[in-house]
Parts: structure tokens; C-alpha cells; sequence
């Protein structure tokens, strides 16, 4: 039997579902009310600044009233306690991950508590709310928008993430729909550089004929079990 070592997780909204933060595919395509096309696409953002910026700030507030649950739980122990190579790739924009204390983390899409400067790409730690027009605290241009990746925008540690696979034994994906790329494609990134590749989901996704296994279940209950027994074996 091949020796695990180095691990590769995907994480996507459905891991976050049972903490009470909506996914974003769920009935009628919609997120927390709003068209996919209407708050997450650089076009939005200039049409709309106002509806866009109050529609992230309703969500990072929104963190203060949820807490992490035992799927992000146990990722965190097995990022404690993994001798091995480990990365956690988190497709999420909430903060439940490092929350509940997971270090090996990577945010692909941002995050809810940063504010981006468009004019200089400088990057801020930000839990108040953010209007359009408010200032950069580098370079002082009214430039600061959520730091969140948008449809048509490029993914933040796209190198760090394909250096991973290319040498991860075992690629986990944890409630993901796999229809939002590049993160889709990772299960035959991982795939074609030898790995094993899981599915923790709750129902069947788009990518799961790609899996060479699936599991289908609450991440809260499916999650703590594989942590168990990847650091019983
Ligand atoms: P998605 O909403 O498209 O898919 C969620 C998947 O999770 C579905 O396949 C669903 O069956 C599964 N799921 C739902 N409840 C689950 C549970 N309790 N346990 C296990 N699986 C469960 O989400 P996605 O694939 O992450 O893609 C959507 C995009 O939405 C991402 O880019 C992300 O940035 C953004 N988003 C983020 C958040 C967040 O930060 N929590 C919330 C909504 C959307
Ligand atoms: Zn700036």
C-alpha cells in the first residue's frame, strides 16, 4: 500500500453549511437571495459599488453570529497533528477555518475580513464595514473594495496550490459542488500526479466521477470520521 503523506484539501461551501452560512448554489442558484452575476463579477462591482459593498458587508457581519463546526474542527486537528505535508485550500470566504485553528490554510478566493486596494493591490485585515470610495491606508486612493476573488478575476495561490498537488499523495475534496473553476479541475490535476482522490460531500456533485472514491454524508459528521482514521492508520 502506497504511504500517505502529503495531503491536499479542497474545501467549498457545504463545509460551512451546517456552521448556518448558506451555500451558494442552492435553491434557485441563488447566494443569501442575490444573482451570482449580480454581486460577484468585476462588472457588478462597477455598476453597482453600493449593492455590492453592502452585500459583503452583510456577510462579514454575519460571521460574528456563527461559529466553526466539527468538520472544520477535525481539519484543524489533522492540521496539528499531520507529520506529513498538509494544505488546506479553501475555496471559502468565510473565516471558520482558522477559526477553529488551522494554520496550513489558503483562502483561493479571498476573504470576507480583508479589504483589497484596487489602485495599489495592497491587502488589509477588515471586520468593519467597507463603503465604496473609502481610502487606502498606503497609498490614500478611495480605492478599497472586498477582498474577494470575482468570476473572471484570478484565484490567489494558483503556483502554492499546483506545487502541492503535484506532490500530494492524497487529494480530499469536502463539500464542494466542483462547478466553479480552476478549483473543478484539481481532482485531475491530483489525479494525473498520482494521487489518491476522496469525496466528502453530501450529495453527488458535478466532479464525482472524477473521485476515486465518494462519501456522502453532513461534512460534520463524515469529516471527523476520515480525520480519525487517517490519524489512526
Ligand atoms: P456550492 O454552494 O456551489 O456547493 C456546495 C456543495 O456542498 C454542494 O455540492 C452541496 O451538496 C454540498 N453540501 C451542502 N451542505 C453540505 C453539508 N452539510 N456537508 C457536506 N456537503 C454539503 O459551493 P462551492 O463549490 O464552494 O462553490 C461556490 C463558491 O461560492 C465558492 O467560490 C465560494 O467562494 C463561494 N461561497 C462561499 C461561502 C463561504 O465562504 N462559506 C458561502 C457561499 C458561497
Ligand atoms: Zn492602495
Amino acid at each position: 500500500m502506497t504511504v500517505m503523506r502529503n495531503i491536499v484539501i479542497l474545501t467549498g461551501a457545504g463545509i460551512s453549511a451546517e456552521s448556518g452560512i448558506a451555500t451558494f448554489r442552492g435553491p434557485g442558484g441563488l447566494w443569501e437571495g442575490h444573482r451570482v452575476e449580480d454581486v460577484c463579477t468585476p462588472e457588478a462591482l462597477a455598476a453597482d459599488p453600493v449593492l455590492v459593498h453592502r452585500f459583503y458587508d452583510l456577510r462579514r457581519a454575519a460571521l460574528r453570529d456563527v461559529r466553526p463546526n466539527p468538520a472544520h474542527e477535525a481539519l484543524a486537528r489533522l492540521d496539528r497533528e499531520w507529520s506529513g505535508a498538509l494544505l488546506i485550500v479553501t475555496q471559502n470566504v468565510d473565516d471558520l477555518h482558522e477559526r477553529a485553528g488551522a494554520r496550513r490554510l489558503l483562502h483561493m478566493h479571498g476573504a470576507l475580513n480583508q479589504a483589497l486596494c484596487a489602485a495599489c493591490a495592497a491587502r488589509f485585515d477588515w471586520t468593519a464595514d467597507l463603503p465604496p470610495g473609502t481610502p487606502c491606508p498606503t497609498c490614500h486612493a478611495p480605492a478599497l473594495r472586498p477582498d474577494i476573488v470575482f468570476f473572471g478575476e484570478i484565484s490567489y495561490g494558483m503556483d502554492r496550490i499546483e506545487a502541492a498537488l503535484a506532490e500530494a499523495d492524497l487529494f480530499v475534496s469536502i463539500g464542494t459542488s466542483g462547478a466553479v473553476y480552476p478549483a473543478a479541475g484539481f481532482v485531475r490535476m491530483a489525479q494525473a500526479c498520482g494521487a489518491a482522490t476522496l469525496e466528502l460531500n453530501l450529495d453527488r456533485s458535478e466532479g464525482s466521477g472524477w473521485f476515486d472514491e465518494s462519501r456522502l454524508g453532513p461534512a460534520g459528521q463524515l469529516v471527523p470520521a476520515w480525520v480519525e482514521q487517517m490519524l489512526s492508520a
